[in-house]
């Protein structure tokens, strides 16, 4: 792959994995039909490509393929779920209650904001504990209240936290609220079974496991009980009126056969990532002081680990680390320190925060990266500490 880096940002976007690109290559090249032309070979080839996929994408989550909604990611899959309900007029009419947590991602927080904001929904917050999950009691509580969905994510993306989604969507199914997961961080790398986990609406994104940038998924229950969800996008009536627009069948194909090789491979795969985490972790945690894991020490994705470094800079540590990627929980923009509402919900101090870096490992991580990232972080560390920051935070 790129050899210049050792690529400790997965949880941010991986690789394509080679056997993807050869899959989807025919599709960018001789195979170019466009999939709602079924009056001649080339349409049908694409479309019968894209049912291939779609059964890849219902296989790896335990979903029949006539309930896999084809999106631009998980972005608008979160999008189509949840202003999808809200919009749907087989419910009853406006005013719906959505129930959420404070360390969703923003795919999740903006659109419910939205909801609540401009078109008169009620939003439910919860609170998350030290470790990022949410209080049962309190969930079942909420679900008491009457919402119409439950949003709740099963992997986070900044600290690796998982939800129980299996028990969360019993409650769900107990209150007859719907339970929608934001799973992009856990499918391809966890066991993800829709029925099992009593899941009703599900968001996937291809290039969080080695599939391309750009295409993801929205699982939507088809009976007991049928979710109904209204289009954002109107059109030609593609994804039986889910979602127009001309399918991106190179995409599509991809997001299928990355489905494919994570069925086969992640369960050893999880196990190798975890063995490196663990290693990169515990060799931080003693050869540096003033080290702390942020987020779950068990109950965890396998590839994130989420670090402070009392005296650092993380931003001023990002740029030491020379040749490392890897991202910090606050991001100087133009104007604004952004901050990490994650780190926050879960109760870190603002120079935690600011010191904070998460490394996220996957498919492409070897041990002899993890090896060499290990004394070039210790090194910044070590500079940092005895030099200040450099200037990398102007505002
Ligand atoms: C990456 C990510 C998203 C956004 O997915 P895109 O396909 O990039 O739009 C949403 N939620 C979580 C938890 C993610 O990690």
């Amino acid at each position: 792959m790129n050899d210049s880096f050792i690529y400790l940002d997965h949880a941010a976007t991986t690789p394509l994995d080679p056997r993807v690109l050869e899959a989807m290559t025919p599709y960018l090249t001789s195979n170019f039909g466009n999939a709602a032309s079924r009056q001649h070979p080339l349409g049908q080839e694409a479309a019968a490509a894209v049912e291939r996929a779609r059964g890849q994408v219902a296989q790896l989550i335990g979903a029949d393929p006539r309930e896999i909604v084809f999106t631009s990611g998980a972005t608008e899959a979160n999008n189509l779920a949840l202003k999808g309900v809200a919009e749907a007029r087989a419910y009853e009419r406006s005013p719906k209650h959505f129930v959420t947590a404070r360390t969703e991602h923003h795919a999740v927080l903006d659109p419910l904001s939205s909801l609540e904001e401009h078109h008169g929904h009620a939003v439910t917050v919860l609170p998350v504990d030290e470790r990022g999950v949410v209080d049962l009691e309190l969930v079942d509580r909420a679900l008491g209240q009457g919402p119409r969905l439950l949003s709740l994510m099963h992997a986070n993306n900044e600290i690796g936290t998982l939800h129980p989604v299996a028990e969360l969507g019993r409650l769900s199914r107990e209150h007859g609220v719907l339970f929608h997961t934001d799973a992009s961080q856990s499918v391809g790398k966890l066991p993800v079974d829709v029925d099992a986990m009593k899941i009703d609406l599900l968001s996937l994104s291809a290039h969080k496991f080695n599939g391309p940038k750009g295409v993801g998924a929205l699982f939507l229950r088809r009976s007991s009980p049928r979710v109904r969800c209204a289009p954002l996008i109107d059109g030609g009536g593609h994804e039986r009126g889910r979602r127009s627009g001309t399918l991106n069948v190179p995409g599509i194909v991809g997001l299928g056969a990355a489905a494919e090789l994570a069925a086969s491979e992640m369960m050893e795969e999880s196990g190798r990532v975890a063995g490196l985490r663990r290693r990169l972790e515990d060799a931080l945690l003693n050869r540096l002081e003033g080290v702390h894991r942020n987020g779950p020490a068990e109950e965890r994705l396998p590839g994130i680990a989420n670090l402070s470094f009392e005296g650092a800079d993380a931003e001023s540590l990002l740029k030491r680390l020379q040749g490392v990627c890897a991202s910090s929980s606050s991001a100087c923009t133009s104007a604004q320190l952004q901050e990490s509402h994650v780190l926050r919900a879960i109760g870190a101090t603002e120079s935690t925060i600011s010191s904070s870096i998460r490394f996220s490992l996957g498919r492409s991580t070897t041990e002899s990266e993890i090896d060499l990232a290990l004394d070039s972080i210790v090194a910044s560390v070590e500079a940092e500490r005895a030099q200040g920051p450099l200037d990398s935070c102007q505002l």
